[in-house]
């Protein structure tokens, strides 16, 4: 989600894709591709947030490639 926000804030493919690289190469985390849609996030969510169309939603704009990989 921070990648994605990035991308929301600087409508930049670059910028987000540089900040999914650093969150998954320095610190561990998934990419979004490897979201298994079991809901949980969505479930714990305060907000009501629809995560996994929003990670869809990343992965459509920011790297389509890895789609269906
Ligand atoms: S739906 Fe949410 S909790 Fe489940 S794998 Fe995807 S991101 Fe993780």
């Amino acid at each position: 989600m921070e990648a994605l926000n990035s991308y929301i804030l600087y409508d930049s493919v670059d910028v987000a894709k540089h900040d999914e690289g650093w969150l998954v190469r320095g610190h561990g985390y998934q990419h979004p591709t490897e979201c298994i849609k079991c809901g949980a996030c969505e479930e714990a969510c305060p907000q009501s947030i629809d995560i996994i169309h929003q990670l869809e939603r990343f992965v459509d704009a920011v790297m389509p490639e890895k789609k269906n990989a």
